[in-house]
């Protein structure tokens, strides 16, 4: 019996999410279990050419888990975890061997289930990749390639993806395991279980260099498959299960505040930390308006009070943390990073250390308050002004072009006469800038902004989407990096595994 259900109001929810774009509709709707469903679903849906919009959390920012007809697919009840399993032996420097381990889970686990997981089965380990919205599921994060703080040092989830299964619009499964079938060139020869075979031509654009990326699809010479899936927001099939890798946790960690009296010594300071042999596992940055719009609700909000004051006269902060194996490693790394933001002319007096369980949680809790003050402020103006929303660029440039970006940010929110508060993950070459509309009017001129700044972070040599996405917001900027040409060529990409285009519509690109 079919598990595709009518759609009705009772499912209205799932027409969302975290954009919070409107317009989601759909005719029918269904919750899978397993991939034989999954299947079944996919070609009963190939079977009548009916379009398949897949989801998972639904925390996606560019509206791609968003269905604009058709069948909604989500997976939200896969959420077995599998075995835990030593893939190989590594060996270190001093010859010693250290075993590695990885996690096999289906897509619906959400990140903070894993989490959970992984401190009772295997404490000492954890996913490293970290992205920061805990209710996002692993098959949503390999869908949109996410990353985290700790991307910096530990890459993104492209680094911790060791083997997927994905079932293609035609109801085929693949299943890759990565080191074991690389394009020839820009070739890719696929073949699923059950023999078919699929010839695909990946587009002939470069990517930009850069540790951040997930514009479009993922395509380089003799790239490895696995990486085409990963990353390509449900258009090219649905992961139903997927093997991530484990990363040992340091034994000594702590986490810094370093606060600087303006915007440019905190750059300054980034630059001279990322490039350092010190190799933090992060480096994150609150400029001037998320300082100030968190000082104002911690000073009017009493859920905010345990925030603790930012010192008097500074406009900037960079939160770092260490992970080390010595703990005189530990001290040693922070002393150098102290030093090195007296350097920059950061301030000496008052950096914050937290080096206990508690303090450390005192940090990101004021890490995670810079985001939630500025949603509240958001909602309290969509009391008066309900159409507007905060608008966030997720673009990242080479390290070399930070001090550039920064100034083209600056000009075009002056310019605009815009308010703003940029935070995230500076030593990554990737902040986002959330511009705060105060009526209609600022919220309609903020879109020209964001295609003038694509623009030039692609002359930059960046990348329009480095963390979300592009789904269907953002498919506009793609346009702007690769060009019709290169959009075409991931059309025709696509068709080969989906010639109905089918999954996800609208992600990436328009439908032809
Ligand atoms: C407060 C907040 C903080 C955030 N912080 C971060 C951050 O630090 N880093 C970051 O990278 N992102 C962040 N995000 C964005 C979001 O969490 C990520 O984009 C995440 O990867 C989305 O996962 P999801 O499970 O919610 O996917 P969804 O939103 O449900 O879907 C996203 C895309 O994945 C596809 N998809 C989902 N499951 C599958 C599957 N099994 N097979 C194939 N395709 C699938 C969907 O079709 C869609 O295209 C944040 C979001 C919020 C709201």
């Amino acid at each position: 019996m079919s598990i595709i259900k009518k759609m009705t109001d009772e499912y209205e929810d799932y027409l969302h999410d975290e954009s919070r774009t409107g317009g989601g509709h759909a005719d029918s709707i269904s919750f899978p279990k397993s991939e034989e469903e999954v299947i079944a679903v996919m070609k009963e849906c190939a079977t009548s050419g009916t379009e398949v919009t897949v989801q998972g959390g639904r925390t996606g920012l560019t509206a791609a888990a968003v269905p604009c007809g058709g069948h909604l697919m989500n997976l939200s009840r896969m959420n077995n975890i599998g075995e835990i399993s030593q893939t190989r032996e590594k060996d270190e420097a001093n010859g010693k061997a250290e075993p590695e381990f990885s996690i096999k889970t289906q897509p619906g686990v959400l990140l903070e289930e894993l989490t959970k997981h992984l401190q009772t089965e295997k404490p000492g380990w954890f996913f490293a990749p970290d992205p920061t919205e805990t209710t996002a599921d692993t098959g949503g994060i390999i869908a949109c390639n996410a990353s985290g703080a700790r991307t910096f040092r530990y890459g993104t989830v492209r680094d911790h993806v060791s083997a997927i299964r994905a079932v293609l619009a035609d109801g085929e499964v693949l299943a890759m395991r990565r080191g074991e079938n690389f394009a020839e060139g820009r070739t890719l020869e696929l073949t699923s279980e059950s023999g078919r075979h699929y010839c695909v031509k990946l587009p002939r654009y470069k990517m930009p260099d850069v540790t951040k990326n997930t514009s479009g699809y993922f395509v380089k010479d003799d790239m490895d498959a696995i990486d085409l899936f990963i990353g390509s927001n449900g258009t090219l099939g649905i992961v139903t299960e997927a093997e991530l890798e484990l990363t040992k946790k340091p034994k000594f960690d702590c986490g810094l505040m370093f606060f600087f009296s303006s915007e440019e010594k905190a750059i300054d300071f980034t630059a001279a930390l990322r490039d350092s042999d010190i190799k933090p596992a992060s480096i994150e940055y609150f400029d001037e308006g998320s300082l100030g719009i968190l000082e104002e609700r911690r000073k009017t909000d009493p859920d905010y009070s345990y925030i603790k004051e930012v010192p008097e006269g500074m406009r900037a902060a960079i939160f770092s943390e260490l992970h080390e194996n010595s703990e005189d490693g530990l001290y040693d790394k922070l002393e150098q990073a102290s030093e090195m933001a007296e350097g920059c002319g950061g301030d000496a007096d008052d950096i914050w250390v937290a080096d206990t369980p508690g303090a450390m949680k005192n940090m990101i809790d004021f890490r995670h308050a810079v985001p939630s003050s500025v949603n509240a402020l958001i909602d309290e103006r969509k009391k008066e002004h309900p159409a507007i929303a905060k608008l966030g660029t997720d673009m990242s440039v080479p390290g070399s072009r930070l001090k550039d970006v920064f100034k083209m940010y600056r000009t075009g929110l002056a310019e605009q006469g815009f308010e703003s508060a940029t935070w995230g993950h500076i030593g990554n070459g990737h902040v986002h800038v959330n511009i705060l509309p105060r009526d209609e009017e600022e919220f309609a001129r903020e879109h020209e902004l964001q295609a003038e700044w694509a623009r030039e972070i692609v002359e930059m040599g960046g990348a329009v989407s480095a963390e979300h996405g592009v789904g269907k917001n953002k498919a506009f900027m793609l346009k702007i990096m690769y060009g019709e040409d290169g959009i075409e060529q991931m059309r025709q990409l696509k068709k080969t595994l989906d010639p109905l285009q089918l999954l996800c519509p609208g992600n990436l690109f328009d439908k032809e």
